[in-house]
């Protein structure tokens, strides 16, 4: 459209002119009409002076292309995404109604600038379904958690032991599959025998072909529901001793207090993909994983007990910080400076960080008094106006 634009008004200014490109159109309103092509458009050189030569042209066309060029730039197009975990897709379904848990994406680019992944039920955004938004780190968090959970927690092996106990075909089974197998070989043989009768009568009556049929179907269907749990069994055998193995290098069983792994590992992408059938997340963010064999898994993680998780990182990052900078240079000259008292108003001269007297008591002060290596001068009238303080050698 702009390149269009451009090259018809070029065109004018070049002094030539292309009529008919708009039309007053085919209708009986006097309105203009671009014209698309419905009536030739006629191309008449040197219709008038030209406004500007060509080669001057050609440096306005530079100039135009080169302002678009940086408009362009100033623009932040979308990004494209890199950051959604396509392991999810439609692996996730909602604990509250079944629909199908989606990925959702923010951006912000004003003071702060963050990108957030979430992950929430489909229904939910309609308005349908009120599950919260869930973000994509806890949900990797959440899967490398059950990993963890599975190579360490007895209770699993527990649970594992007896749903498979559970598909044993157990001896009293066994016989019966035994009486049922031959139940079906007599039922067999009794339907060769009625269908031949029914033959000779010239498929007369057929009641008792279609009776002896059914029973044949139902006990097969018995059957065959011993040997689907058989071959569970040796699926769920298989998948156990892969997950085994593929959990071989994690070693540190250790969990902090809100019950999570603490030596957390990466989110798992391929045995994400070749283990898990599909993940049920609950209301409060607890997730329940059916893996491909048909066994289920949880860890008694949620949604909440992520974010105290994030607040406790970030209040131990601040600690880190706080303690970093109190051993640091600019205390180590302040310490120096109070060689001989100071005030707490000098003090806070000499190191500017805090706005008011309070703070920079309550961050610097108390915390180096505490450390025994900052002294008050009036240790018994704590409040008093002629207090200052001094630096010991520690
Ligand atoms: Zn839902």
């Amino acid at each position: 459209m702009i390149t269009s634009k451009r090259i018809l008004t070029s065109e004018i200014y070049r002094g030539n002119y292309i009529y008919q490109r708009y039309h007053t159109g085919f209708t009986l309103e006097n309105e203009r009409v671009k014209n698309t092509g419905e009536l030739p458009m006629y191309f008449i050189e040197n219709h008038h002076e030209g406004i500007i030569d060509s080669a001057q042209w050609d440096r306005v066309q530079n100039m135009i292309e080169e302002s678009e060029k940086r408009r362009k730039e100033n623009i932040q197009e979308y990004p494209e995404d890199g950051g959604k975990n396509k392991a999810f897709d439609n692996k996730l379904y909602c604990g509250k109604c079944g629909s199908v848990v989606g990925y959702y994406r923010a951006i912000r680019r004003q003071k702060k600038s963050y990108e957030m992944r979430w992950w929430r039920c489909r229904q939910a955004l309609k308005g349908y379904c009120d599950v919260p938004y869930m973000r994509q780190e806890y949900i990797e968090e959440n899967f490398s958690q059950l990993l963890l959970d599975i190579k360490f927690n007895p209770a699993f092996d527990d649970y594992i032991h007896s749903f498979m106990e559970n598909l044993k075909i157990k001896p009293e089974e066994e016989k019966q599959r035994d009486k049922l197998k031959e139940e079906k070989e007599k039922l067999n043989m009794e339907l060769y025998q009625a269908v031949e009768n029914e033959l000779g009568k010239n498929g007369k009556d057929a009641k008792l072909v279609d009776y002896l049929t059914d029973e044949i179907m139902k006990i097969r269907a018995e059957i065959l529901n011993y040997t689907k749990r058989e071959e569970q069994l040796e699926a769920i055998e298989a998948e156990i001793l892969n997950l085994r193995k593929a959990l071989e290098g994690f070693k540190d069983k250790r969990k902090d207090p809100l019950g999570y792994y603490q030596n957390t590992i990466e989110f798992q992408s391929e045995l994400f993909e070749q283990f898990i059938e599909k993940g049920i997340v609950l209301e409060d963010g607890q997730i329940t994983y059916q893996f491909i064999s048909g066994f289920e898994w949880e860890v008694p993680i949620n949604y909440g007990s992520f974010q105290e998780q994030i607040r406790i990182k970030r209040a131990a990052k601040r600690a880190a910080e706080k303690e970093a900078f109190l051993n640091g240079p600019e205390v180590k000259d302040l310490l120096k400076f109070c060689r001989e008292p100071k005030s707490l108003t000098e003090m806070k001269e000499y190191l500017p960080k805090y706005v008011n007297n309070d703070t920079f008591k309550r961050a610097i002060v108390i915390p180096l008094m505490k450390k025994g290596i900052l002294k008050q001068t009036l240790p018994d009238q704590p409040s008093r106006r002629l207090q200052k303080y001094y630096s010991v050698k520690k």
